[in-house]
């Protein structure tokens, strides 16, 4: 497309409606040019380093969760950061193969890669075993090993797990023993963001996975319970990393003027000895620079604890859905609110249209209940108001896919 047709698209598009979206998709921050240049180089700089368990790797408590790999991948590896974290789902594979390229010049043991299978789509555990049978996990391994152009990946996570079932499943688990036996996954892992405690532990008390990516913020409302479950799988040799430290990033989404202190909230989560490492994400420089003083000193100060607000409870709404799942059967048509939910904060609060249309199309609305409902019957435990967000965020799926920077067709 022309920059002159798509600039007349973008400007019928604003008029037809669109507007908050708009400012979500059209402005997104990646394409901001960086506010400073920092001099990001490792050298002088002391980390912290941890422990990933009975992996036995020593990583800085900071590695780098990733969505659209972006040029800061290279600084972020230059000034330090050693793991890095993806998915075969992020972009439909691209951000696998974007890593490839970055590390084709690069020593193999100078970076930890993980990647996942994304289950997260499917909010039934027989769902999953029906859809993602072992030979698609077999063929999902396999295209990760090629796409990331690497002889063996150093964590495989079964991604998204909500269900105590899959941890168990015996056609995966098979699958996956027989790769590590082989050399091609190192060690093996589960992610989570919603049902965490349970997850955490029984990922543990299987014996068979190394590792598990936990959603672990200061605003989770199950936040005592998944400190307690990574306390107890952390004593038993298991390697935790945490993710979605980050809370939303904004407290709203109003003119985006009151952004969480990030600093304060991913030294929140390192602030527990059980986290070896977490995986924010980092689109520019002002961000890695942010996370890399935070691998130097975790030390919350008064100010940045009054910046998180941690006396005030979770009472206050932004734009975290904690994945707690109480809003689903309060809707009379079964909508998967928890989805939807994640779509609007990827929107908006990680300016990321990409990824919030990509989990807005796993949700398959052919149409949207909210817009007949005289009014909504859900009382979100996170204070939302359900239909206003839904009715805003379901509009992307009519926002031309060429305006969605990043996302790949
Ligand atoms: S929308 Fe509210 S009730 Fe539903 S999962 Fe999110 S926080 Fe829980
Ligand atoms: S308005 Fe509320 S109750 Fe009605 S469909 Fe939407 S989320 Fe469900």
């Amino acid at each position: 497309m022309s920059n002159n047709i798509q600039n007349k698209s973008r400007r019928n598009f604003i008029r037809n409606g669109f507007t908050g979206l708009a400012g979500a998709i059209l402005v997104p921050s990646v394409i901001k040019k960086d506010r400073k240049s920092f001099n990001l180089q490792k050298k002088d700089r002391k980390f912290i380093y941890r422990t990933l368990g009975k992996t036995g790797i020593k990583l800085p408590v900071v590695s780098m969760g990733t969505y659209n790999a972006t040029n800061v991948t290279n600084s972020a590896l230059d000034a330090g950061i050693v793991h890095i974290d993806t998915s075969a789902d992020y972009s439909k594979g691209n951000d696998e193969r974007m890593f490839g390229e970055v590390f084709k010049k690069r020593p193999r043991d100078s970076f930890v890669i993980g990647t996942s299978i994304g289950m997260w789509q499917y909010r039934k555990a027989d769902q999953i075993k029906n859809t993602i049978t072992a030979k698609t996990l077999r063929d999902y391994i396999e295209g990760s090993l090629r796409r990331l152009d690497l002889d063996y990946i150093d964590i495989y996570y079964l991604g998204g797990i909500q269900h105590k079932e899959i941890v168990e499943h015996k056609p995966y688990l098979e699958i996956l023993k027989e790769y590590k036996k082989a050399g091609k996954l190192r060690f093996l892992g589960v992610t989570t963001h919603a049902n965490e405690p349970e997850i955490i532990r029984s990922a543990t008390d299987g014996g068979i996975f190394d590792v598990v990516l936990t959603a672990y913020n200061f605003r989770k409302n199950n936040r005592e319970e998944i400190k307690k479950a990574v306390k107890y799988a952390a004593g038993k040799g298991m390697g935790i990393a945490a993710m979605k430290t980050q809370a939303g990033v904004y407290w709203d989404k109003k003119e985006k003027k009151k952004m969480i202190n990030m600093k304060a909230a991913l030294k929140w989560a390192l602030q527990d000895e059980n986290i070896h490492t977490a995986i924010p994400s980092f689109k520019n420089s002002d961000q890695l620079y942010e996370a890399l003083s935070v691998m130097e000193n975790l030390t919350l100060t008064p100010q940045e604890k009054a910046d998180l607000k941690l006396n005030q409870g979770s009472s206050s709404t932004g734009l975290f859905c904690s994945q707690c799942e109480e809003c689903i059967p309060q809707c009379p048509a079964n909508l998967d609110i928890p989805t939807l939910m994640r779509s609007y904060m990827y929107a908006y609060g990680y300016e990321s249209p990409a990824k919030a249309r990509e989990t807005l199309d796993y949700v398959g609305l052919s149409n949207v209940p909210c817009f007949n409902c005289a009014s909504c019957s859900v009382i979100c435990s996170s204070g939302f108001d359900v239909k206003k967000k839904v009715t805003d965020i379901v509009r992307l799926k009519d926002v031309p896919k060429e305006f969605l920077v990043g996302y790949w067709t």
